[in-house]
């Protein structure tokens, strides 16, 4: 089970474009452990406006709160091991940018070594950050 996910630093400047450049080297083995394992999704507000008006329903029951901030119930309730994530076209901004992880006042991207495809990603960009 994967508690804590440890973050390396790519030095890369966050920037909107370094997001996508590096987003676009990521390939993922769509083993779904992200989904049932990392405990809490950070959600924003627009992540659950979207989700719910896809749901046609609140999310009343789906979110839990830590220190005032909601995040998704965990293990993820829209995980179906037969069809993967059951709301794809309107995950939550986290679920879309992971393995890549954001911290307030962060000025380079960092990526969360909670997996294989994540380490390949980060040991392909950590001596030649493009
Ligand atoms: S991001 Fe990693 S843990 Fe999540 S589905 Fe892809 S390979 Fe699996
Ligand atoms: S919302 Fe989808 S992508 Fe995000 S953790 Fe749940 S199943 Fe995975």
């Amino acid at each position: 089970m994967i508690q804590k996910v440890l973050a390396a630093d790519t030095g890369i400047p966050l920037t909107v474009e370094r997001i996508f450049g590096v987003l676009s080297h990521f390939r993922c083995d769509r083993c779904g452990r992200c989904c049932r394992e990392i405990p809490g999704i950070g959600l924003t507000d627009k992540d659950i406006e979207r989700i719910s008006d896809y749901l046609g329903t609140s999310m009343e029951g789906l979110i839990v709160f830590e220190k005032n901030r909601p995040l998704l119930k965990s293990p993820c309730p829209f995980y179906k091991s037969e069809v993967g994530c059951t709301i794809h076209v309107v995950k939550p901004l986290a679920c879309f940018l992971y393995p890549l992880v954001f911290r307030e006042k962060a000025e380079t991207i960092e990526i969360a070594l909670g997996c294989d495809a994540a380490t390949r990603l980060y040991e392909k960009l950590k001596d030649n950050p493009r």
